[in-house]
């Protein structure tokens, strides 16, 4: 009460003041409930620490709070929770210029070079999108076209599809790539006319050479980048994140951001690989930090590749590439090795998965080392994209986590087609299939390697199709989820697998007032409708975080 008095003598407007509580009224609320079913409500307190103290409905009086906030009718959701992301990369993607939109080389030029005169601190300017075939160029561009737009510090410049590099003279020389250098295999550095001078533009491996000179981001541009992805997913509604990969460089970062009170997005991190867990957090996973917005959770494990490049481990050979299994990145002894490590520090295994061979291992591993290691694990497997039927069971069995990303369904499925051929798919982005055999089902997005908009994730889990509506009725559609397991697998699922369950998640008295206040229903909206549902407000904590105005 103080706090009211407070502001209405000095007429300060407080959105979500601390030590106060807050009535937030005239919603339509939704979250999934105890019995995991949906549960509807019109008004929500939030308590002086940022709880739900209460969900009302119409029915219920309404309590005597110090503020209220009129949600003008808006919808009411748990704030969404992106079981799989990779948060550095999202702010440090936000962080580069984008070429992308850009239609020709002069414009391009243009753009670089408002770029580098914008950020005069960036030691390198950094990049990518650029397409010389949209430009109608008909050939790669050049370096001293480059220079001619930034001369005085290094430029590289990824393609649009990642497999070639532009760079300037002064990242020529800063990698010291010359007449005299040679491609290392499978890439090839552009020559002149001279056939010796280096163009400028480095393809596939030899962007390495590129890659070694870059210097690591510095503590300040991380804390700047971990700023933008926040923005980014808040925007999006998104309140909390699986950190698939977090190294002690990232973590020291959103200790700092937590330390100075500038963390508003809660991140359970898994570790990227067993050096970086150690480093981390040492002999167990951290405790909740920070009124619950950072946990070190476990540890991420690559056991396998991407299906695009023919990386994911498979039992038979790729469709297109006969006498190509792809290879397992962790060997089956050595993955034993570090989820023994793992469990033994009470840490969660989160084990990168893709191709059959890949994802058969990983539930035989998990299945051994159950057995000796007996209680509430939480296996997870990351994407467990193209499952072998005959295992699909084996993710009930041990209550194991599939962390899927919806949109990687729409995004790859004629990829899919291509590499495994038409008999092999009936295991392949296999949600519902999994679910039904009691395996659980935690989704993300993978972004920034897809788009983090956890509603064109809930359109591709519901329909299995894309935004332009293909295919037709939906590929493989016996393998989609409803509405209500969508929501469930973006909110309470996946606070669950990140053992975050009773904090967040969920809109009941005890959890954190994490919601997003958005323009539509997303049980009832047409897949188009959601595909455009507008974020307007998120909350995290009782405090407001993003507002659309
Ligand atoms: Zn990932």
């Amino acid at each position: 009460m103080k706090f009211k008095l407070l502001a209405a003598a000095f007429g300060i407007a407080i959105a979500a003041p601390l030590h106060a509580d807050v009535l937030v009224d005239n919603v339509e609320g939704i979250t999934i409930g105890e019995d995991g079913k949906v549960q509807r409500f019109t008004a929500l307190v939030i308590d002086d620490e940022g709880k739900v103290a209460q969900i009302l409905t119409s029915r219920d009086k309404k309590p005597q709070t110090d503020f209220r906030e009129d949600g003008k009718g808006a919808v009411m959701i748990p704030g969404l929770i992106d079981a799989h992301a990779h948060v550095m990369g999202i702010g440090i993607g936000a962080l580069t210029l984008d070429l992308s939109d850009t239609n020709s080389l002069q414009e391009a030029l243009d753009k670089i070079r408002t770029f580098a005169a914008e950020n005069p601190d960036r030691p390198w300017i950094l990049g990518r999108g650029w397409n010389q075939e949209k430009w109608n160029l008909g050939r790669f561009p050049t370096a001293a076209e480059l220079d001619s737009a930034v001369a005085d510090r290094p430029v590289y410049l990824a393609r649009v599809d990642g497999h070639a590099g532009w760079v300037n003279s002064v990242a020529m020389q800063a990698a010291s790539v010359d007449a005299s250098s040679k491609a290392p295999q499978g890439g090839r550095i552009e020559r002149l006319s001279d056939g010796k001078t280096p163009s400028g533009v480095l393809i596939d491996n030899a962007m390495d050479l590129m890659q070694n000179a870059v210097p690591a981001p510095r503590p300040k541009e991380r804390d700047l980048a971990f700023a933008e992805a926040q923005k980014v997913l808040h925007r999006y509604g998104i309140t909390a994140v699986a950190d698939m990969g977090t190294s002690i460089e990232d973590w020291q970062a959103f200790r700092r951001a937590g330390d100075r009170g500038a963390l508003t997005l809660r991140v359970m991190a898994y570790a990227a690989g067993a050096d970086q867990m150690e480093l981390i957090a040492g002999s167990g996973p951290s405790p909740w930090l920070y009124d619950d917005k950072l946990r070190m959770n476990g540890i991420k494990i690559y056991l396998d590749g991407a299906l695009g490049s023919r990386g994911a481990w498979l039992k038979q050979p790729y469709a297109d590439d006969p006498g190509n299994t792809g290879l397992p990145l962790t060997g089956p002894a050595k993955l034993r090795n570090i989820l023994v490590r793992a469990v033994q520090g009470n840490f969660q295994p989160a084990i990168h998965a893709i191709g059959t061979a890949a994802n058969e291992d990983a539930l035989n591993a998990i299945a051994e080392i159950a057995e000796s290691f007996p209680g509430d694990r939480r296996w997870r497997i990351e994407h467990a994209q193209i499952v072998d039927p005959v295992d699909l069971p084996k993710f009930g069995q041990n209550g194991i986590i599939a962390s899927m990303q919806p949109v990687h369904q729409t995004s790859d499925r004629l990829m899919a087609e291509a590499r495994l051929g038409p008999d092999r798919l009936e295991g392949a982005y296999a949600w519902n299939t999994i679910l039904k055999l009691g395996g659980r089902l935690a989704f993300g997005s993978d972004a920034p390697v897809e788009s983090p908009d956890p509603f064109a994730g809930i359109a591709a889990a519901t329909t299995r199709m894309d935004a332009e509506g293909q295919p037709f009725g939906g590929w493989h559609p016996q393998e989609r989820v409803n509405r209500e397991q969508a929501l469930a697998s973006f909110t309470s699922e996946a606070a669950y697998a990140g053992f975050a369950e009773g904090r967040f998640g969920r809109l009941l008295p005890g959890e954190r007032a994490d919601f997003v206040l958005i323009d539509r229903d997303p049980l009832i909206a047409s897949p188009g409708e959601l595909r455009a549902t507008k974020v307007l407000e998120t909350w995290v904590g009782g405090r407001k975080v993003y507002d659309a105005d």
